[in-house]
């Protein structure tokens, strides 16, 4: 089968009956072009009489649907006018009540028409909803399905596709009609084999019931056999990658790891921690052996992973072979350059950096110790990606931050070299029981423990109102030696109002408050070497105030900063925040990380807030910041090049995932081409969705 071949799924919307230009405009802008897209385009949530209630047995304050016929309706003018719909369900009367556009509901509901209305009623003479979510059921039919025991769909909709006839009975109505007429025409996708043995119901089927479910049970089987779709297809992604990348050239043998190594480990400042020893003894049993290593170094923020680069690049040099590091901002790449060269100095090792804003010569000499492999060592920003930086022997690539970088980055640098060995590090803990959904195709080492000399930082998070006592102890911690962070939030380096606000508070700071202090400024819109020299000077302790907008999120190592204040902490995400504090708690003073908070927080802000300050733990850290954000958000499923799970939650269905990996691999090694008469669907499936991500099979 070849993925030109059309099936029903493939025929485009506007050439449905009904729909014109139009209304098929609007469901394009939602995304859906295809009957494929419609069909699964899955109901938010299903109505039937157990999540119903009767009128009669509402009760104050509690959420609720109710389904009832619109009996009644028409403004109230009063202190406020109204629009009031009386609905009634032969149990009762319930009115709802809006307060606002007022004469665009007028317009839209009619007596007579069944609804399906959500939210909290409360009584006064009578049963009252104040701006309910609803449903329209129509006029005739569904209403009444739902009291005799049938389960009723309900679809996200907005008000674009809604003007369009698509509010949740529109879909209902158009995917119906659809499945009737063409649901034996849907190819299957899982390997009939598969289905039998864990009894799946048939896809047809399966899509068939989520949009129109006989009973709740069926409902389930239903959501059990697309959210296997989800992950096998995911899995098999993975799957596909791992043999590539096992299969392919084979990787590079490592095989000295000699006397630079040893001297290296011996001039460093400190003893490795046990953990920073099994993992580098993980990574060179990795090196040693012909298959190219793919391994995400994961550590909480301080744990130590440079070093670990560190040794890892070496070992890379000293068997004939250029090392390549890339680090998500020029910051963090000029620290990790000066960093390298000062310790590889004396080994006569040569480090080059390469970031964008470079002068010419400048460049074009680095450019040409790279590409004839003068340059051992290769430190840079995207700017080692480009077209024109070609490497002699590029034997190794580390990748700092990584979830900082996309799949096609990571892909991009490792073409640089010969089936190169990967290293990628991260701060993000992930569960190890999830790693293998993102990182399936990686093997993962862990820092699982700190330097023994780190003292716990002191996190408290305070409103705005306490700014002038936090700016009394940091100045006191200052004048006792200490250096400091002061980090304004900019979402994006292009807001310049947020620009403004951090400058302008650091040229008052320095006039005002702070002028006995040395302070320093530093923001992504500075020249590269104007940042250099505020870093600098900020590690020679000639700036004992550093502030900041997030360019120092990532990275930055000045183990004598060991107070951080975070203006506007309720703008952060759980992750950044924590990733923020971790700049200071790098050495064996004291450390504290001062939020402040500004105006009314909402709920979530405050969880961020109160977690950070109640742990340390990156683990934990990031098990909230999963729940806060969900998966999708979390994992960046896209940015790893996966697909987006709409109906499974790795997180939650691990069993099924697992189930998944397992058959999915299994399939891969047997078959890995899917050329198998069983698999023709599989095969037709896979390549029509992830053809271009096919393209990135290799990639970690
Ligand atoms: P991260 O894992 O966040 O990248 P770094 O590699 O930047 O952490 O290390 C944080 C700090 O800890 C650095 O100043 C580094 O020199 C220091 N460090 C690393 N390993 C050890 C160790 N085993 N003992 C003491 N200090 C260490
Ligand atoms: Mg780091």
């Amino acid at each position: 089968m070849t993925t030109a071949e059309k099936t029903v799924l493939d025929a485009t919307v506007d050439r449905l009956q009904g729909i014109g230009p139009k209304r098929a405009a609007a469901l394009e802008n939602a995304g859906i072009y295809t009957i494929g897209d419609l069909f699964y385009y899955f109901p938010r949530r299903y109505l039937d009489r157990s999540t119903v209630t009767p009128i009669a047995k509402l009760k104050e304050d509690q959420e609720v649907t109710v389904v009832g016929k619109v009996i009644n309706m028409g403004m109230k003018r009063g202190r406020r006018n109204r629009f009031i719909l009386v609905i009634g369900d032969g149990s009762g009367f319930l009115h709802c009540v809006w307060f606002s556009r007022l004469v665009y509901w007028q317009k839209i509901f009619q007596v007579g028409e069944w609804l399906a209305v959500s939210g909290k009623a409360a009584s006064f003479n009578g049963w009252q909803m104040t701006h309910p979510e609803f449903d329209r059921l129509g006029k005739s039919g569904e209403g009444d399905l739902v009291h005799t025991g049938k389960i009723i769909p309900l679809y996200p909709s907005s008000e674009a596709l809604g003007k369009a006839g698509f509010d949740s009975r529109g879909f209902r109505r158009l995917i119906n009609g659809l499945l009737k007429k063409y649901a034996d025409k849907i190819p299957e996708t899982v390997p009939q084999p598969l289905l039998t043995a864990h009894g799946f119901l048939p896809l047809a089927q399966a899509l068939r019931q989520i949009h129109y479910p006989d009973d709740f049970a069926h409902l389930q089987a239903a959501q059990v056999r697309l959210k296997f779709d989800e992950l096998y297809f995911m899995e098999l992604l993975v799957a596909v990658r791992r043999r590539h990348q096992q299969e392919g050239k084979g990787g590079i043998r490592f095989e000295q790891v000699g006397e630079n190594t040893r001297k290296l480990v011996e001039q460093l400042p400190f003893a490795l921690t046990e953990a920073q020893k099994r993992v580098t003894r993980q990574i060179r049993a990795d090196m040693k052996s012909g298959r190219p290593m793919n391994r995400l170094l994961q550590g909480d923020v301080g744990s130590g992973k440079t070093v670990v680069a560190l040794i890892t690049m070496l070992i890379a040099v000293e068997n004939g072979y250029q090392a390549a590091l890339m680090a998500p901002t020029e910051i963090l790449a000029e620290q990790h350059y000066l960093t390298l060269r000062s310790q590889l100095e004396a080994l006569g090792v040569e480090v080059a950096l390469l970031i964008g804003g470079q002068s010419r010569a400048v460049r074009a000499e680095i450019l040409e110790k790279v590409a004839d492999g003068r340059a051992r060592i290769i430190v840079g920003t995207h700017a080692l990606i480009q077209e024109h930086v070609d490497f002699h022997q590029l034997g190794l690539v580390v990748i700092d931050e990584q979830h900082r970088f996309g799949v096609m980055q990571r892909a991009q640098l490792r073409e640089k070299g010969l089936n190169p060995d990967v290293l990628v590090m991260t701060a993000t803990p992930i569960p190890r029981t999830l790693s293998m959904t993102v990182y399936g195709d990686l093997d993962v080492s862990v820092i699982d423990e700190l330097p023994a000399d780190r003292k716990p930082i002191k996190t408290s998070w305070r409103d705005e109102t306490r700014r002038h006592k936090i700016y009394q102890f940091l100045r006191k911690q200052v004048q006792e030696g200490a250096q400091a962070y002061i980090v304004f939030p900019l979402v994006e380096e292009s807001e310049k109002s947020d620009l403004k606000a951090a400058v302008e508070s650091y040229e008052r700071m320095r006039q005002g408050f702070f002028a006995n202090c040395r302070l320093g400024l530093i923001h992504g819109r500075m020249r590269p070497d104007e940042k250099e020299a505020v870093m600098s000077a900020f590690k020679r302790n000639e700036i004992q105030i550093l502030v900041s907008t997030t360019v120092i999120e990532v990275g930055v190592d000045v183990p004598n900063a060991t107070v951080m204040v975070v203006e506007h902490a309720e703008r952060f995400g759980l992750t950044q925040l924590h990733q923020l504090r971790g700049r200071v708690g790098r050495g064996s003073k004291q450390s504290y990380c001062i939020l402040i908070a500004y105006g009314q927080l909402t709920a979530e802000a405050r969880t961020r807030l109160d977690t950070l300050a109640h742990t340390n733990d990156g683990f934990k850290i990031a098990e909230v910041d999963l729940k806060l954000r969900g998966p999708g958000e979390f994992f960046g499923t896209r940015q790893h090049g996966l697909p987006e799970l709409k109906l499974a939650d790795p997180s939650v269905d691990m069993k099924l995932l697992q189930l998944a990996r397992d058959e999915a691999f299994r399939l891969i090694e047997e078959d890995p081409n899917l050329r198998g008469q069983q698999v023709l669907g599989t095969r037709y499936y896979f390549m029509k969705n992830f053809k271009e991500r096919f393209g990135l099979a290799w990639v970690g």
